[in-house]
């Protein structure tokens, strides 16, 4: 069983549920995107997933390659196979990249074992050559005064180097500019392959020219209310959100 599944995910914040019975499932080698409007429950899905404290799993699994994550620690998460790309600290001054991004692979290792230098050095330069991240860029602290472009290129090295069987990108609408869009979407199509399934939620259908999906899926009120080929991100786009309330409507 190489996927990621989601099952009957039911999540609350507070009193207020926000994932109701969600189901997902995601091939390996497949690339999903998950559409919706704001405030449908798109990063509550992926925090939930990283065991965010605030959002409580009142049912439901989350299950990688057979294995169900969800009474895990996160770094056991990690372990498993699983990226979050927005589970990393926003800034981290003093810390470089490249000692912030050894430190994350040596947690995922038992404790007695690490990672030598020469070895780890020599991955993060390749990883780097394929993104065509520039050398300096490692040695600067985490996020410190970055510009979104940059801050998702650190994001995208990280992914490249803990190399998931799953990641999942929560791209907010917010601060993509075209740069951080590209980043982004070379990023991702440079790890496609066999050994990756990604998950990419985003508000906009953009995003979806750069990084063709597999499948989409379209979310609303807290549950997946469509599920297509890569040509139903446009039919979202032309026909827009009130179309998806009446799909919702119907579906009930
Ligand atoms: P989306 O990512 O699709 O825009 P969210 O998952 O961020 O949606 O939000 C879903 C709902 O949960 C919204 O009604 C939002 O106001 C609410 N919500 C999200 N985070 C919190 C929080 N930390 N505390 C209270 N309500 C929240
Ligand atoms: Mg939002
Ligand atoms: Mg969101």
């Amino acid at each position: 069983s190489n996927t990621l599944e989601i099952k009957n995910l039911n999540v609350s914040i507070g009193d207020k549920q926000i994932l109701k019975d969600f189901s997902l499932t995601v091939p390996k080698g497949e690339v999903h995107a998950i559409m919706g409007p704001n405030g449908t429950g798109k990063s509550t899905l992926a925090k939930a997933m990283a065991g965010h404290p605030d959002y409580e799993v009142t049912s439901g699994e989350v299950i990688i390659d057979g294995e169900d994550i969800m009474e895990m620690e996160a770094d056991e998460r990690a372990r498993a196979g699983l990226f979050l790309a927005f589970q990393y600290p926003m800034e981290i001054p003093g810390v470089t990249i490249a000692n912030f991004i050894r430190a994350a692979l040596n947690a995922r290792l038992p404790d007695d074992e690490e990672l030598n230098a020469p070895d780890y050095y020599k991955a993060l330069y390749e990883k780097m050559d394929l993104l065509k991240i520039d050398r300096k860029f490692t040695s600067r602290s985490v996020n410190d005064g970055f510009s979104g472009g940059e801050k998702k290129r650190c994001e995208i090295l990280q992914m490249a180097m803990l190399d998931p069987k799953y990641a999942v990108l929560d791209e907010t609408d917010s601060g993509l500019d075209i740069d951080a869009l590209k980043i982004v979407s070379e990023g991702v199509n440079s790890m496609r392959g066999p050994n990756l399934g990604a998950l990419v939620i985003t508000h906009y259908q953009r995003l979806l020219d750069y990084i063709v999906p597999d499948v989409v899926h379209v979310m609303y009120d807290g549950r997946i209310v469509k599920s297509g080929p890569k040509e139903l991100a446009l039919e979202l786009e032309s026909k827009g959100y009130e179309w998806v309330k009446e799909l919702a409507a119907e579906t009930v």
